[in-house]
């Protein structure tokens, strides 16, 4: 809130522990710290203040001398439920002097107040102390006033509500609000000619804050009015309880919470929800500075809540956000689509991506977890497959990968554990027999058990994991070079392989060549090789292709003549090395098998490429290649796969 001064507020339980301050309060009083009693963290005192209002059970402002800082301020107390049910207070501060001169208040905005009371000269009086601050919305009846409420729900800073509206109405339009979930942080005054404690209780149980006695007492009433926004309002407070302090969204258990609440008040209505995340938002914060990854976050939420106005939303945690609202016939997926391109256009940052999975139709018997966690799955269905930024649930399909999603938390912690161990395949020339380089494939002991990429690939390539594995192979074998070098080796290049999915992330590029770098590694000796199945369409992935040559890495194209894609496909790209795969290798012998293969050669060097073949298991196969000008061999005939000392003892034999 901006103006001219703020009012200090810290909040405490019932035993006058600080829950929670504001940061005016921490500049009046740098000593205050969760957790301790109040009276001592202020005064130093060893028991409730002389002054304190809780304590003497006095409700309104009222003036006392500050006895550390001997300045004069009014104390406020409110009473206000803490985030966990307990009961609680915000204490209120205000120099006496800033209260002398309440007219310079200055709010950024004019508050909303709805009047509602049955006594037009009591609406008169309330509108003459009222409203040279606050915009006044008046009701003289239950029907006028949940008319007001329909309209204005949204807007409303606080309820002025007369107790005796006829029929009954005033409990009728607590119990309203209070089953609102839009409508519940407004607070409501409850205004009385004279309370007995149980009507007292009763409003409270209905949501009331404070009882203002009429004839109403101008001066305590507008301060104890503004008070008691101010104290809504305060993100410092509501921080601790519901709502997230970067964006203003409500936090996940609030919307846990308020997503119930909604779901139980409308029984007849249907429900969506949506999940969406920023890809590799991490990114963002790596180039841009987490300033301005702030922004992105902050834009997106004001972006998200002002397109579900009829919704509940939340920031569920770093750069995920959930929507619940009600069901629209309208094609759903259709509009979440252009939404999520509308927000890239105008974010922040370019090339945002943003991913979107929707649980249309909830089942409201789930807890409101289940069904975040339902609409999280359908969005983990297509992390990381760029064309794809809008996924529905669907049952069984996302149930086969919610098993999947079991391997998630094996799979942190086998990176923990370091079960993931990088083996090296030498590749050999052929006419000298000495190594030129080698292949990084990984290995994972799990339980005692050795697994091969076969075993766990398709399963991280599904849930997203891969790309955190191929960075995690990527810098170990930066990291292997590192200590080579270190040793004084000469330097080998060792290829790494990267599936389809990580390539899409954000800026792969420049994060490999970072990683190299900070290991003194040249990006030369640490080539990408890339699937023939990802280079087909080779248009598609030219511009990750072409960065990654921006960024100093030779480009391998990896099992060459699996698929159906031929040298003069991949020309588009800027390759260095094709690797024959070793269902090419293994026609060798066969008539025409080896006729492909010899003219497959010859296209490639023709072409300028070099030429490795994988999967070289005998010397047939070996002399066939040599024949026919293949540059390198790779494969079971020269060595399997090593780990590093061995791989490293066999390299400084052979050179
Ligand atoms: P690839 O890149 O084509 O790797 C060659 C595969 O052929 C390796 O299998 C290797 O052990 C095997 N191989 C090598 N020489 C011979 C031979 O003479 N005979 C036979 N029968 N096999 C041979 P591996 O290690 O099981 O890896 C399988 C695939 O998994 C690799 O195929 C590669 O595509 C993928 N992969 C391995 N490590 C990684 C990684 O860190 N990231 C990604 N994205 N993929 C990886
Ligand atoms: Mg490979
Ligand atoms: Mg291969």
């Amino acid at each position: 809130m901006s103006g001219k001064k703020s009012s200090g507020i810290y909040v405490i339980d019932s035993s006058f522990n600080i829950v929670s301050f504001n940061e005016p309060m921490k500049e009046k009083y740098p000593l205050i710290r969760k957790n301790e009693k109040c009276f001592k963290a202020l005064m130093n005192g060893e028991e409730p203040c002389s002054f304190c209002p809780v304590d003497n059970n006095v409700k309104g402002p009222r003036m006392y001398t500050d006895p550390v800082r001997h300045v004069k301020e009014t104390i406020d107390a409110i009473d206000l439920p803490l985030a966990d049910g307990r009961m609680g207070y915000a204490l209120v501060f205000n120099n006496v002097l800033d209260e002398l001169n309440m007219e310079h208040v200055s709010y950024s905005k004019r508050r909303k107040i709805l009047v509602c009371e049955s006594s037009e000269d009591n609406r008169e009086v309330l509108r003459g102390l009222l409203s040279d601050e606050y915009d006044i919305l008046e009701a003289a009846d239950e029907e006028e006033a949940l008319r007001l409420l329909n309209t204005h729900y949204r807007g409303l800073s606080l309820v002025l509500l007369d107790l005796g509206l006829p029929e009954g109405g005033s409990y009728r339009m607590m119990n309203r609000i209070k089953d609102d979930v839009m409508l519940q942080p407004v607070p409501i005054i409850v205004t009385t000619e004279a309370t007995d404690t149980s009507e007292e209780e009763k409003c409270l149980q209905l949501g009331a804050v404070d009882f203002l006695l009429k004839p109403i007492h101008p001066v305590i009433a507008k301060q104890r009015i503004k008070n008691i926004i101010t104290v809504r309002e305060s993100t410092s407070f509501l921080s601790v309880s519901e709502i997230d302090e970067l964006t203003g969204l409500y936090t996940r258990e609030a919307f846990f919470r308020y997503a119930q609440r909604l779901i139980d008040t409308s029984p007849d209505a249907e429900f969506d929800m949506f999940i969406v995340d920023i890809e590799a938002f991490r990114n963002v914060n790596e180039k841009y500075g987490e300033q301005v990854g702030d922004q992105v976050l902050k834009a997106l939420a004001d972006f998200i809540r002002k397109k579900t106005l009829d919704g509940i939303c939340a920031r569920l945690n770093s750069d995920l956000f959930a929507v619940i609202r009600q069901a629209n016939a309208a094609d759903d997926k259709g509009k979440a689509q252009e939404m999520m391109l509308e927000f890239a256009e105008q974010a922040p940052v370019p090339n945002l991506v943003l991913k979107n999975g929707i649980y249309e139709n909830i089942d409201k018997t789930l807890p409101v977890s289940q069904m975040c966690d339902r609409a999280m799955l359908a969005l983990k269905s297509i992390k990381h497959k760029h064309s794809r930024q809008v996924a529905l649930y669907d049952g069984p399909a996302s149930q086969e990968l919610q098993r999947s999603q079991g391997y998630e938390s094996i799979f942190r912690n086998a990176i923990e554990q370091k079960e993931f161990e990088v083996h090296y395949q030498p590749k050999y020339e052929p006419y000298t027999g000495e190594i030129v380089g080698a292949e990084a494939l990984v290995r994972w002991t799990h339980d005692g058990k050795v697994m091969y990429p076969g075993d766990f690939l398709p399963v991280f390539e599904t849930n997203g994991m891969i790309s955190n594995l191929d960075e995690y192979v990527f810098r170990e074998v930066c990291e292997f070079q590192r200590k080579r070098r270190e040793a004084g080796n000469e330097p080998v290049p060792i290829s790494v392989n990267i599936s389809r999915e990580s390539m899409f992330d954000n800026d792969v590029p420049q994060r490999y060549r970072k990683i190299a770098e900070e290991n003194g590694v040249s990006p030369a000796d640490v080539p990408i090789e890339i699937t023939e199945s990802a280079a087909v369409g080779g248009v598609e992935i030219k511009p990750i292709a072409d960065a990654f040559n921006e960024a100093g890495f030779s480009l391998h194209i990896d099992d060459f003549g699996s698929g159906r894609s031929s040298l003069n496909d991949l020309n588009v790209l800027s390759i260095d090395v094709v690797k024959l795969d070793r269902s090419l290798i293994s026609c060798i012998g066969e008539k025409r098998g080896s006729l492909l293969l010899a003219h497959t050669i010859a296209l490639g060097r023709a072409l300028g490429l070099k030429l490795i073949a994988e999967g070289v298991e005998d010397e047939e196969q070996l002399n066939f290649l040599k024949e026919n000008g293949c540059d390198y061999i790779q494969g079971y005939y020269y060595s399997r796969p090593l780990p590093e000392a061995e791989f490293e003892k066999k390299v400084s034999k052979t050179r």
